[in-house]
């Protein structure tokens, strides 16, 4: 699974804005495509509707936006209310979205974090920036 580094909020009608990157690559049309919707492990599951997808709970439209609803059922489950942060992966035809942990800015690693001014960076990444100062 590739973590995209693409952070992004649920908005106050419970959707997330995939971003348009991810859609071009997995032929998701904005305004046409249906997608399927499941929960897996602590993650919402995404992927374009195939009839062949037994994991799906739902399908629904993304939305001429790139905006789509994650169903109340699972947000309730994962705890996704209005302005959570979340993050996208991706694996093969998959988008998986999670709440997003705090990472280094510059490498992504979730360890060994200092917080700075402008976010959360590792000690390694630290010492390199203050090294090349
Ligand atoms: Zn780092």
């Amino acid at each position: 699974m590739i973590r995209t580094g693409i952070i992004r909020k649920i908005d106050e009608l419970g959707r997330i804005t995939i971003p348009s990157g991810i859609c071009g690559s997995l032929g998701i049309v904005n305004g046409v495509s249906s997608i399927d919707v499941w929960l897996q492990d602590d993650m919402v599951a995404l992927k374009r509707t195939e009839e062949s997808n037994q994991n799906a709970l739902y399908s629904r439209l993304i939305d001429r936006n790139g905006r789509y609803i994650i169903p109340k059922e699972i947000r309730v489950r994962l705890g996704l209310d209005y302005g959570v942060v979340i993050e996208f992966f991706l694996d093969e035809k998959t988008i998986f979205v999670k709440r997003s942990l705090p990472y280094c800015k510059l490498c992504y690693t979730t360890e060994n974090l200092v917080r700075i001014t402008s976010g959360d960076i590792c000690k390694k990444c630290g010492s390199e920036a203050a090294k090349a100062l």
